[in-house]
């Protein structure tokens, strides 16, 4: 990219671009860190609440009353442990714990006391107690001369380290560090941590999942996707696996319940914990999503989601047992359309590249930036062009073992045995002594759920789209004779792989745990021969993944500054698991020429979607109830009905599911759960336009709790008189 400009054009197109790009930059990032949250001027955007009360390490603050449950967000809403999240977040306790003869997921559950609550194992919950910017300390290891993957490793190791001497000075803690601006700011976060978690109420999937993939990230929308979950510790206070003398976590804040809810054009705000956004990645990152990753999932995991919903149709045992599986690739495999349609649309890769010529143009303008950073785009270029070479057979590699469970067991048994042999600091996270017993656990967790069918399918699949993808002249001997020949062929050694391997029998692949990388290759289990055969091609990959990652790390920190001295504004850094603040209103918004959607769904309306087809299904007291027009305290006298769902103008992502929706005093009138389609690449531009969130409204989860499931003891528990 070469650009010969006169002074004059030259600051022509500066001068538009910084409007170009401020008005992005406002608009655009609005998942504030808690630590940013003191800059805003938070009485003009609509809160009574000052910084502090949102955030303060030293007295009791809103941020004591959320956290972080598994990948996704909840609020504690009584002073014994009862925390507000989403039907999806719980999913995954609700299907462990159902049955054909016990079907929570179909039925609901509802416990009427704490005996009768159900342990959740997999689960945990955090909540953020302290951070500090560690930048200079992590990056006191990256020493000039390293190869990118040293690089990448040094700053891994010391992340590990430094998070291993905050838990030794803070016992009982959780601490994590999180990479804020690529390859250039760290904070260390603490967490109170709570390894208890058990299911107190979900509602039925007819309620928590009404409408099913049909309406997900969709609006108008009419469903119930909340639950009740609660935090136990040992009785002297401190975290404890569960036992069955545990007592409910006295959260130091609870979040209040605001029964009236809110209406169009309320301010409301969202704390949570999104998980990832890429807003800074350049237009050949984009370019790699719309032509090559976004497509590959919807493909596969199509294809994955169609054999399970097939193999589970006449079999509920089954279709239980595969539940949890469908629901994540689901809910992924659309927001990837919604994605590639939402790039398609806007032109984003375009747009992207016309911004970084005009950067690239102000990095040209000075002899010194040019000499640091003239480069920075072809290089960051020049990754995503190799990785994209390297796409169809890397992609088809990695995701042999997710599809396949019977190779996935196998990858971890061997990759533990390899991994634990090393010092704790030097392996992979998963594997220190800090994530074993929850690496373990999940993966007890995942033998639960195997079904031998399916996963002879997935397998066969897997060969034959790692054929296509040229894989026989690349892999060793064992998995090359599985490639080749007929359909039939490959379904019958895929058949037989899977139906002589013990991998899928839980005492074994726990014993499994026990032994040495040679032990596991003399057992002669063909999933444990050739995963053991292809550990180093996946060792290769990892190490090439990590070479990768310094490489980008180094370039998008550098073009992060770039960008920074060029627009002379601060960024707020992308999504990263840790706790975020981002408000908005109850807006409308209209997606398509000539349509506007209006931002609050009714009673009526979901009553008016059922069909008695499968996703839409209601219980039928919710129509009972509806004819008597028995509302109770939680009607909407606006609406003369109970709000179902409502949309806002905040800026969220995967990870805010469960999030609290606050109104202007931090009361909570709603859990957040998904984002309208448009708004899926939000994960890489917001948008005013077409960015909305979509939550539960209260009043629609306390009538379904209160008069369709009659939980009334939750009702008063959450201090509702
Ligand atoms: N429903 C979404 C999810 O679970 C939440 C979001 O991404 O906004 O991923």
């Amino acid at each position: 990219m070469k650009h010969i400009l006169g002074a004059k054009a030259l600051r022509k197109v500066i001068a538009g671009a910084l409007v170009l790009f401020s008005a992005i930059a406002v608009a655009d990032e609005g998942m504030f860190p808690i630590s940013d949250i003191g800059s805003l001027d938070l009485k003009k955007i609509g809160l009574d609440l000052t910084a502090e009360q949102i955030f303060n390490p030293n007295e009791v603050c809103l941020v004591d009353g959320i956290c972080r449950v598994n990948g996704c967000t909840g609020s504690f809403v009584s002073s014994k442990g009862l925390i507000i999240t989403n039907h999806h977040c719980a999913f995954a306790a609700i299907q462990a714990a159902s049955t054909p003869e016990h079907d929570y997921l179909n039925n609901g559950f509802s416990a009427s006391s704490n005996i009768e609550e159900i342990p959740a194992p997999g689960y945990t919950v955090r909540i953020t107690e302290g951070y500090e910017d560690v930048s200079t300390k992590v990056l006191s290891v990256v020493k000039p001369g390293m190869t990118f993957s040293e690089r990448t490793k040094a700053i891994e190791k010391q992340q590990k380290q430094l998070e291993k001497d905050a838990e030794a000075a803070n016992v009982g803690m959780r601490a994590e560090v999180a990479e804020m601006f690529t390859g250039e700011r760290y904070v260390l976060f603490l967490y109170t941590y709570i390894k208890d978690v058990r299911l107190v109420f979900a509602p039925p999937a007819s309620v928590g999942n009404f409408g099913g993939e049909v309406d997900n990230w969709e609006w108008p929308r009419h469903t119930g996707d909340f639950s009740f979950m609660r935090a136990y510790v040992a009785p002297d206070g401190s975290s404890a696996d569960y036992a069955k003398n545990n007592v409910p976590y006295q959260p130091k804040r609870v979040i209040k319940v605001a029964a009236e809810g809110v209406n169009e054009n309320d301010f409301v705000m969202l704390l949570g914990y999104p998980g990832r956004t890429v807003r800074h990645n350049t237009a050949s990152f984009l370019q790699y999503e719309e032509n090559v990753r976004l497509p590959f999932v919807v493909d596969l995991y199509g294809w994955e989601i169609a054999t399970m919903e097939a193999a589970g149709k006449d079999d509920r045992g089954v279709a239980l047992k595969l539940s949890s599986r469908i629901k994540s690739l689901a809910n992924v495999e659309k927001r990837s359309r919604g994605q590639l349609k939402g790039l398609n649309r806007i032109g984003f890769v375009n747009k992207r590249r016309v911004d970084e010529e005009v950067l690239q143009t102000f990095i040209d303008s000075d002899p010194a930036r040019k000499a640091r950073a003239g480069n920075l785009l072809s290089d960051i270029d020049a990754v995503y062009a190799e990785i994209t070479a390297n796409a169809p057979l890397e992609m088809n590699l990695s995701n042999l073992p997710s599809a396949c469970q019977t190779l996935s067991f196998a990858f971890t048994v061997i990759d533990a045995a390899h991994e634990r042999a090393k010092e704790d600091i030097e392996r992979e996270s998963q594997y220190t002594d800090r994530n074993y017993p929850l690496t373990r656990q999940r993966l007890q967790l995942a033998l639960n759920d195997f079904h031998l069918e399916t996963d002879q399918l997935m397998l066969a699949e897997m060969l034959r789209r790692l054929e296509a993808a040229g894989a026989t002249k690349l892999l060793p001997t064992v998995a090359g004779e599985l490639l080749g020949g007929s359909e039939t062929e490959r379904q019958q050694r895929a058949t037989k792989l899977i139906n002589n391997s013990k991998m899928h029998n839980a005492e074994f692949a726990m014993k499994c745990f026990d032994m040495t990388p040679e032990q596991l290759v003399s057992t002669k289990d063909p999933a444990l021969v050739l995963m053991s055969e292809l550990y180093p091609v996946y060792l290769a990959q990892r190490e090439k993944n990590k070479e990768r990652e310094g490489k980008l790390s180094q370039l998008y920190g550098l073009l992060i500054s770039e960008k920074r001295e060029f627009l002379k504004t601060a960024f707020v850094p992308d999504a990263n698991g840790t706790l975020r603040m981002t408000y908005g209103r109850v807006e409308s918004y209209s997606p398509e020429d000539a349509v506007i959607k209006t931002p609050i769904t009714t009673l009526k309306g979901m009553l008016d979607k059922v069909t008695g087809i499968d996703p839409f299904i209601a219980p039928p007291r919710i129509g009972e109830l509806y004819r008597a027009q028995d509302f109770g305290r939680y009607v909407n006298p606006k609406l003369n009905d109970v709000p179902v769902a409502i949309l806002y103008s905040t800026d969220s992502t995967g990870g805010n599911s469960g999030s609290p929706i606050l109104n202007s005093r931090g009361e909570l009138v709603g859990v957040n759960f998904d984002r309208a389609f448009e708004a899926t690449i939000n994960d890489f531009a917001w948008n005013h336009a077409y960015s909305r969130s979509i939550g539960v409204d209260i009043r629609y989860v306390l009538w379904i709790s209160d008069k369709v499931y009659g939980a009334k003891h939750l009702i008063s528990e959450m201090g509702i008189e």
